[in-house]
């Protein structure tokens, strides 16, 4: 099958900053752009992201972004509950609908248009400030996402808060409703995944066993509104606790008789499936957890068809380990439209990182089935190589895709664009490819 969408992905400062003609020119012709969508609700994160300068934005070397604003308009009448969007403060971004500028330029080419809802939905400050009771807590009662996404402050709310959920709800349907786009994309921060690691996009393909399993004793959720649900689903949340807390003990060494079973299990040949034996009520914490997020995506899925039935929910894929998370691909994917699988391995450079692309690219495949739209990410900035980017077009194609999604177009290079509509012809991704009018001669 063709790699039929060509997406790139924009936020509001670049349009600002570039001009949206500007970037989407570049898009296209370089790339064979044919979808765009804004980053239309952001982390507090550096841009670029892992250059220290943009390569090419005229106004500004680089830029550091308010916590989790929205950049277009939210209607008020679709925030009902007690959160509602932030907007910027920032000058040159405060009162433009970005999405309405993007999507104007982009329909005027053809294109289709989307908006993403990044990782972050809370101003963490605030939320501390303003909806502590919302967010995710550990089993010990400490707020959940400050440690393990340091350089952020995140608070992470919880998923299966009905304040949370509902703000959520009124987030799609105002997308949905009152903008012209094709989908809505979200790479949405799930259930804290526990100290261990970031569980962010890793360098390996490989799970990393039962230490990882273990942190998660360490993340969340162990708050009110995860307890009630826990408890009308038959939980016994008393023992929950209980095992979570040892284990969230053993994981950090935090006291001597827990530090030293620590020990003797990294000096042993202890696995995953012990670990879910031993501790039952942890393991259907584990599934209470799936089944939470299952119910998440059907929400999401329901409101945004509710609000206008052709509009996509595409879902983004981030975390090396989404399962740790609470996500399991196969049970969710069942409330998507498409997916969007969002390693950028091929920022390593080496054949070895594309690899790593293509196993991830095949998992997400198999759990989504071959009727619905994969597309996969490619990290168009300078730490790829555009080798690497052409032998990412290749695994897209080796694993059925369906389209390809560039990341990011603020800290691209114009010879990294250049790669993928190489990459493309190379690997014979488009339908023009495979045909050919009668009579036509080969050419040498
Ligand atoms: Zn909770």
């Amino acid at each position: 099958m063709p790699l039929n969408e060509i997406a790139a992905s924009l936020y509001a400062w670049d349009l600002a900053d570039e001009g949206v003609d500007r970037c989407l020119d570049n898009l296209e012709a370089l790339a064979g752009v044919n979808s765009a969508y804004l980053v239309g609700l952001m982390h507090k994160e550096k841009r670029p992201l892992h250059a220290r300068f943009y390569p090419h934005n005229p106004v500004r070397k680089y830029y550091t972004p308010e916590d989790s604003r929205a950049y277009w308009i939210p209607r008020p009448e679709a925030y009902p509950g007690r959160i509602k969007p932030m907007t910027s403060s920032r000058e040159f971004l405060a009162g433009t609908d970005w999405l309405d500028t993007l999507v104007e330029s982009a329909r005027s080419r053809g294109m289709k248009t989307g908006c993403e809802i990044s990782h972050t939905i809370l101003d963490a400050q605030v939320a501390r400030e303003q909806y502590a009771d919302v967010l995710q807590r550990d089993v010990f009662g400490n707020s959940v996402g400050t440690f393990e996404a340091v350089e952020a402050q995140r608070a992470l709310p919880c998923l299966n808060n009905p304040d949370v959920q509902e703000y959520l709800v009124g987030l799609v349907t105002d997308l949905a409703a009152n903008h012209d786009i094709d989908f809505i994309q979200s790479c949405l921060v799930m259930f804290g995944s526990g100290f261990r690691s970031s569980n962010t996009v890793s360098a390996s393909s490989k799970p990393a066993g039962w230490t990882a399993v273990m942190a998660v004793a360490t993340g969340g959720c162990f708050c009110a509104a995860c307890e009630a649900k826990a408890r009308a689903q038959g939980l016994d949340w008393e023992e929950v606790l209980r095992q979570s807390r040892h284990l969230a003990m053993v994981s950090t060494g935090r006291d001597l008789e827990e530090a030293h079973e620590g020990t003797l299990l990294r000096e042993s040949n202890y696995s995953e499936t012990e670990l879910l034996l031993e501790n039952d009520a942890f393991a259907a914490w584990l599934l209470f957890r799936r089944r939470s997020i299952d119910d998440l995506f059907r929400v999401i899925s329901e409101a945004i068809h509710a609000a206008r039935p052709e509009v996509d929910f595409r879902y983004n894929t981030y975390m090396s380990q989404p399962e740790l998370a609470g996500l399991n691909f196969r049970s969710a994917f069942e409330y998507v439209d498409s997916v969007r699988e969002s390693d950028y391995s091929d920022q390593l450079g080496t054949p070895e990182g594309v690899a790593v692309k293509r196993a991830k690219l095949m998992k997400a495949r198999r759990a989504l089935g071959y009727d619905k739209p994969l597309l996969a990410a490619l990290g168009v900035r300078p730490n790829a190589t555009p080798e690497t980017l052409r032998a990412s077009v290749k695994a897209a194609v080796d694993a059925g895709c369906d389209g390809l999604s560039l990341g990011h177009y603020d800290g691209a290079t114009m010879e990294r664009l250049r790669a993928v509509a190489t990459g493309m012809r190379e690997w014979e991704a488009l339908e023009e490819d495979w045909i050919h009018k009668p009579g036509e001669k080969a050419t040498t």
